[in-house]
């Protein structure tokens, strides 16, 4: 059982217990193509559950069994104010902080499910799926255009993308969530990856950046 809680850089432990994650799959056109998929006309959802958070500091376990583990890379926003059915403009508000996630995909598992038309969780939602980073306190003034998010696997550049490439914007995105899961405090939005997604392996040395305010480091059992 995880006992995994959400940290505020230079802050003490954020005030809420983390609750769920909501993901957008397929919200950047090269990450898209990669995989041989359609463009998305509204954003593609799905959940992890709170037992899906891990601090990504710490050594990343995967699952065995399963065929391979990738990594996706991605912005994550921590909610720190509910958000039921708000409108693009309202969502910025809603925004306690910025930061790093591993939407971890056992890829081979997600093919079969695909193909069979069922649900992904068996291959997004297991334990230790959602490794995450300490958020950066959010600035309400930020440019999410500017943001690059990079990640380093053994010293070569895996995943490199720039916010911009979203398909659905930050504030678009949470808006079309809250008309359907409505966003509590201590939830987490995930923003989608860029291109660049492959296996993991065990002795992996990860480095995540997001543009120069965010480093982490971090290794695969
Ligand atoms: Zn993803």
């Amino acid at each position: 059982m995880s006992t995994y809680r959400h940290y505020i850089v230079d802050q003490a432990e954020f005030a809420h217990a983390p609750g769920k994650v909501v993901c957008v799959g397929r919200n950047y056109a090269d990450h898209v193509k990669e995989l041989g998929n359609a463009i998305p006309t509204s954003p593609l959802l799905f959940i992890k559950p709170a037992t899906a958070m891990v601090a990504m500091a710490e050594p990343l376990l995967l699952p065995s069994g399963f065929g391979a583990c990738h990594h996706e890379l991605e912005m994550a926003l921590l909610i720190g104010r509910p958000l039921t059915k708000a409108a693009p403009e309202e969502c910025r508000a809603a925004i306690a902080g910025v930061g790093l996630a591993l939407d971890l995909t056992l890829r081979e598992l997600q093919d079969e499910l695909k193909e069979k038309g069922h649900p992904w969780e068996r291959a997004k939602a297991f334990d230790g799926a959602c490794p995450l980073a300490d958020f950066v306190p959010f600035d309400q003034n930020l440019d999410f255009a500017r943001l690059t998010l990079r990640l380093t696997r053994n010293g070569g550049v895996q995943q490199q993308g720039n916010c911009s490439d979203m398909l659905f914007s930050v504030e678009n995105l949470l808006s079309e969530i809250s008309h359907s899961f409505s966003l509590m405090p201590g939830d987490v939005v995930l923003t989608g990856t860029p291109a660049g997604v492959g296996p993991l392996h065990s002795g992996d040395k990860l480095l995540a950046e997001l543009d120069d305010f965010l480093r982490i480091e971090t290794v695969v059992l």
